[in-house]
């Protein structure tokens, strides 16, 4: 006989009517999107509209003031719960925010070893593998200052991958990089989309929307205003805002 709780929840993020304040300002509005497991989304939309706040919420960095959020399952209303969604929803930032005084692979083997209590040649082994795949392997025991930008943002997606997550979120993960920088981190990604993960980006980057997105998503104002399949929203934006803003990126 099957044991239901042990199947995975068809759904990886279920929002419903989520809303958010910093203070009396209001920064998501009724935001409710489901996204299906290996789904790949990309959120876009113009500064300030609230696209770093929503995914914050999805590994629990930031709380919501009212609506629900169920993440691979798990109800992030509650204490508990917060914790073990941050284990299977790995996050890659703007920042790489490695730790300066730790190696490459000593950043990667940190988390699993202290975290997940993983023995420190199982956390290793895993680390090298994910190094080798982001191409970082022949720089592991390198400091991250090091390396480039590039470099050290896929040592981030690596660092990310180590805790073996279900659920992959990037924040504007190339818009801190040098241009000839770009590329190197989206090859890393479209490869990770490749293998079936769940992924939510926020990026500005269309082509790599148009390349691996099931889906876009356009928020303004802690809003989402459209949803589309990616040549439905380049192609026919359906409100104003989304035609002004893809008028300014394109
Ligand atoms: P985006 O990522 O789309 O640029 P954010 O989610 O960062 O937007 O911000 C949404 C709104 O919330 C903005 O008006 C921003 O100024 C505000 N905001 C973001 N973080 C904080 C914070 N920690 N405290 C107060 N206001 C914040
Ligand atoms: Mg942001």
């Amino acid at each position: 006989m099957s044991d239901f709780s042990q199947r995975a929840p068809s759904s990886s993020i279920v929002a419903r009517n989520l809303n958010k304040w910093y203070g009396t300002t209001q920064v998501l509005h009724d935001v409710s999107l489901t996204i299906p497991q290996g789904e790949r989304v990309v959120v876009c939309g113009p500064s300030g509209s609230g696209k770093s706040t929503l995914v914050r919420c999805f590994n629990g960095l930031e709380p919501y003031q009212s609506g629900s959020l169920v993440v691979q399952g798990r109800d992030l209303s509650t204490h508990k719960c917060v914790e073990a969604v941050r284990h299977e929803v790995g996050m890659v930032f703007q920042q790489f925010n490695l730790f300066p005084h730790l190696t490459v692979l000593e950043n990667c083997m940190l988390a699993p070893v202290w975290s997940n209590k993983e023995s420190a040649s199982v956390a290793e082994e895993r680390a090298m593998e994910l190094l080798r795949r982001v191409r970082i392997g022949d720089h592991a025991r390198k400091f991250p200052g090091q390396l480039s930008g590039g470099q050290q943002q896929r040592v981030a997606i690596a660092r990310a991958l180590c805790m073996q997550p279900k659920v992959m979120l990037f924040d504007e993960p190339t818009s801190a990089l040098d241009p000839e920088m770009v590329s190197e981190v989206l090859d890393v990604m479209i490869g990770l989309a490749d293998t079936g993960m769940t992924m939510i980006c926020v990026t500005h980057e269309m082509g790599f929307a148009r390349a691996v997105a099931d889906r876009v998503i356009f928020m303004a104002d802690g809003r989402i205003q459209e949803s589309a399949t990616p040549s439905e929203f380049f192609e026919h934006p359906q409100t104003e805002r989304a035609r002004q803003f893809l008028g300014q990126i394109l």
